[in-house]
């Protein structure tokens, strides 16, 4: 069985950890978030890719999510007694050994694609893992800040990368628009397409519906492929009783004008896209709402506390496409 994941970070890696083990078997082809990349330091950071990599390689920090295990901070530490920062940006003395090979390789003309193999030959994720684009796409996100927040003047409404406002500003402000900046001209990475045709189901893990998901559905192509490719689509609700599990979807859900329920989500998607839908069981109530939408909808339990409660989401999510495919 060939399935085709479409991933951010935390969300989308412990899904890929279940579903892996879920379908020992099967040829996974992940497909990853690069909205949240960002340079720093002269170095080119891609949070989401690394997320995935480390987590199904065995070299993430696991009660953080991100960032690698046994971390130590010391060239952090040495960069701000140079006064250099971003201080609010937490790249550890080893992660940092990821991003230098990164950049070392694209400064080499080598496309994110290849580079982000040759990490992956290190890791041995078990999936292949490819950037949606090897064209820069940066996720901004429209703010107006108060007074104390900004150098520049009190109300000023401005666009900032997401990283600074997820990371640095936690959100703290309302989200006025979120921009995908450089995807209308981006083109679906070597593979994507190729790996959408071929598939014989489509998962969207609970990964962030707008700055995960969202930003990969806009490089041109890929939604369309996702939905002409004519197998069962299945999405898992990040969203349990009107709340992210973790972090601030919420926020980002409202710039779209999207409510903070696992019914809004998947109409969000929509029965296009989307063939099955599975919200947590607190959510059961929401499941007739999500199938008059035109998508068929289970509710289950959604919570990815352990391994083996997120292998069976992820036999849960089989399932449901092969009920689809049967229909
Ligand atoms: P990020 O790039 O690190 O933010 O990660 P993703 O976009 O892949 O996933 C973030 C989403 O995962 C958040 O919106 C969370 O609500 C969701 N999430 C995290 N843990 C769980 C869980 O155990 N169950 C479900 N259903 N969603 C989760
Ligand atoms: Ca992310």
């Amino acid at each position: 069985m060939r399935i085709v994941v479409l991933a951010g970070g935390i969300g989308g890696a412990r899904f890929l950890r279940g579903l892996k083990q879920a379908a020992p078997d099967a040829d996974i082809t992940v497909i990853g978030n690069t909205g949240d990349d960002i340079h720093l330091f002269g170095l080119k950071v891609c949070p989401d890719l690394d997320t995935v990599m480390y987590t199904l390689g065995g070299g993430i920090n696991e009660e953080q999510g991100w960032g690698r295990d046994d971390e130590t901070f010391h060239l952090k530490e040495e960069l701000a007694a140079y006064g250099v920062g971003p201080e609010w940006f937490g790249l550890g003395d080893r992660d940092f050994a990821t991003h230098i090979v990164r950049t070392q390789m694209l400064g080499a003309g080598y496309p994110l694609s290849a580079v982000t193999e040759a990490l992956c030959d290190r890791w041995k994720p078990g999936v292949r893992l490819i950037p949606m684009t090897d064209d820069r796409v940066e996720t901004h996100v429209a703010v107006t800040l108060p007074d104390d927040a900004s150098a520049e003047g009190p109300g000023e409404r401005k666009a900032i990368h997401f990283q600074e406002y997820w990371v640095r500003l936690r959100a703290s402000v309302p989200a006025e628009a979120v921009v995908p900046v450089g995807a209308e001209l981006a083109k679906p990475a070597p593979g994507v397409l190729e790996a959408i045709a071929e598939a014989d189901v489509v998962l969207f893990p609970p990964s962030n519906p707008v700055v995960s998901v969202g930003t990969i559905l806009a490089v041109p192509g890929i939604r369309e492929a996702i939905a002409d490719a004519g197998v069962p689509v299945v999405g898992l609700s990040p969203i349990i009783g009107d709340a992210p599990v973790r972090g601030m979807a919420d926020k980002v859900l409202a710039a779209v004008g999207v409510e903070s329920t696992a019914a809004a989500v998947a109409e969000h998607y929509g029965s296009g896209l989307l063939d099955g839908w599975l919200v947590d069981t607190t959510d059961a109530g929401s499941v007739e709402r999500v199938e008059a939408a035109g998508i068929r909808c289970r509710a289950v339990p959604l919570l990815m506390t352990d391994l083996e409660a997120t292998v069976r989401m992820a036999d849960e999510a089989l399932a449901l496409a092969e009920e689809v495919r049967g229909a």
